[in-house]
């Protein structure tokens, strides 16, 4: 009869290296030559010796004696086990060597069984450990992409599908549909980002960009990966990475931006990001200076606070007038400037006018009561051989001068 007992039923399941079967085998060989009645194996764990298998029958007391007892060791000198054979007859000293050597042959193989169970272990903790990680990254609006270059696929975690709103069955792992998500702009940069490393001429990959969800709006991802396969001649086999979603980032970034440079009360340009707009401009664009007439008396007649209603209605018309690539912006209190593209000095003028007449037909109504503004203009254009924009700026100011000197309301060009 042979039993087998399981040391240890929680652990994953165990290599069968020593059989019951080659067990057996040893204790019939034994048995027939050896004259032993009975085999058993010992199986220690954690130093507690437990019964892994048994077979024959125990001969009665007074003749027990172990024929044969084998401590098995690993390579560190620790138990792993122990075969005891009992029986009736005194062996030769040859006929115990070879039953000791026998034993020895299935104590290796014993040993075998441990090294194979504990790396079963290891590789069940490896596996259990990398699906925690997962989980964790899953879990955390981070998803985790597996691209196989050589098929041109790639495989999402649950977590990047749901990224993007997609369900764990949803999305195929064709690489054309990923990039096919991708924002267009952004897309360039993306396989431009991508080639670098697969050529290894980066280190890593890592890319910021846009990318549509499944409702059809876009979100943006930081990208991270790196190749972990290459063959022999260096080229990419497979390539894994994070996605992290930094769509709030990216919101709260552009109203900073804004913010820094838009002005709050009118809403127009700032003076630093007016005069942004003026680096690198080339000429044949000209620059209007622009300064509300008598502004401390709408102040002093109705208040600082219709006098801030009078500065929004002012960048209101101004803002009325201006093509998609003029720009505008208040550059000091009652104080605004103006970049014309593609525009000569006399249409630059032409431009000035017409802003002073429609300021004139559209006048602040606050309270029942009609506030009438003028604002006096300066205009200058950009010429070669000036040092920068501020060359313009500064004729414009000069020609805003004398229009305020000859009675305000007034157009100067200089
Ligand atoms: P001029 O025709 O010579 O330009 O006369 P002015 O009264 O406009 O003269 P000045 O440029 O010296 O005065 C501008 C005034 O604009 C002074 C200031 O109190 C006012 N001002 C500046 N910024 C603001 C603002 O944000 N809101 C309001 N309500 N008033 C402002
Ligand atoms: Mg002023
Ligand atoms: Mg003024």
């Amino acid at each position: 009869m042979v039993t087998s007992v399981d040391a240890d039923a929680e652990q994953p399941p165990k290599p069968d290296v020593l059989t019951d079967e080659r067990f057996h085998g040893l204790t019939r060989l034994a048995q027939r030559h050896f004259g032993v009645t009975c085999a058993i194996l010992m199986q220690h764990h954690n130093g507690q010796p437990s019964l892994r298998a048994s077979s024959g029958t125990p001969p009665p007391a007074h003749l027990q004696g172990p024929q044969c007892h084998a401590l098995i060791t690993d390579e560190n000198g620790q138990a792993l086990g122990e075969f005891i054979l009992l029986g009736r007859n005194q062996l030769h000293p040859g006929e115990q060597q070879l039953l000791e050597d026998l034993v020895h042959l299935a104590a290796a193989a014993l040993q075998a069984e441990q090294r194979e169970t504990a790396l079963k272990h290891e590789l069940h903790a490896l596996r259990e450990s990398q699906d925690r990680l997962a989980l964790a990254i899953d879990n955390s609006g981070t998803g985790v992409w597996d691209r196989d270059v050589l098929h041109n696929q790639i495989h999402y975690s649950p977590g990047w599908k749901a990224l993007l709103g997609y369900e764990a069955h949803e999305l195929t792992p064709n690489l054309s549909d990923s990039y096919n998500r991708v924002h267009p702009d952004d897309l360039p940069f993306v396989q431009a980002t991508i080639q670098a490393h697969f050529q290894q001429r980066t280190s890593a990959y890592e890319v910021e960009h846009r990318i549509r969800c499944k409702d059809g709006s876009y979100k943006w991802i930081n990208s991270r990966g790196k190749v972990v396969a290459r063959d022999a001649d260096g080229n990419p086999l497979r390539m894994i990475g994070t996605s992290t979603d930094i769509t709030e980032r990216k919101r709260l970034e552009a109203d900073l931006q804004i913010h820094a440079s838009i002005d709050f009360l009118t809403q127009l340009p700032n003076r630093r990001h007016f005069m942004q707009q003026l680096v690198g401009q080339q000429h044949n664009a000209c620059v209007l200076m622009l300064d509300l007439d008598h502004f401390k008396h709408i102040n002093d007649r109705w208040g600082h606070a219709t006098g801030d209603l009078a500065l929004k209605h002012f960048a209101n018309i101004l803002s009325g007038q201006l093509r998609k690539t003029d720009v505008a912006g208040r550059i000091g209190g009652e104080e605004f400037a103006v970049l014309l593209r593609e525009t000569h000095r006399r249409d630059a003028c032409v431009f000035a006018v017409r802003l002073q007449e429609k300021l004139a037909v559209t006048p602040l109504m606050h309270g029942g009561q009609v506030i009438g503004l003028t604002v006096s203009i300066g205009v200058s254009d950009l010429r070669e051989g000036d040092e920068g924009a501020e060359a313009a700026m500064g004729r414009s100011d000069r020609a805003l001068y004398r229009a305020k000197a000859s009675g305000r309301n007034r157009v100067v060009a200089e």
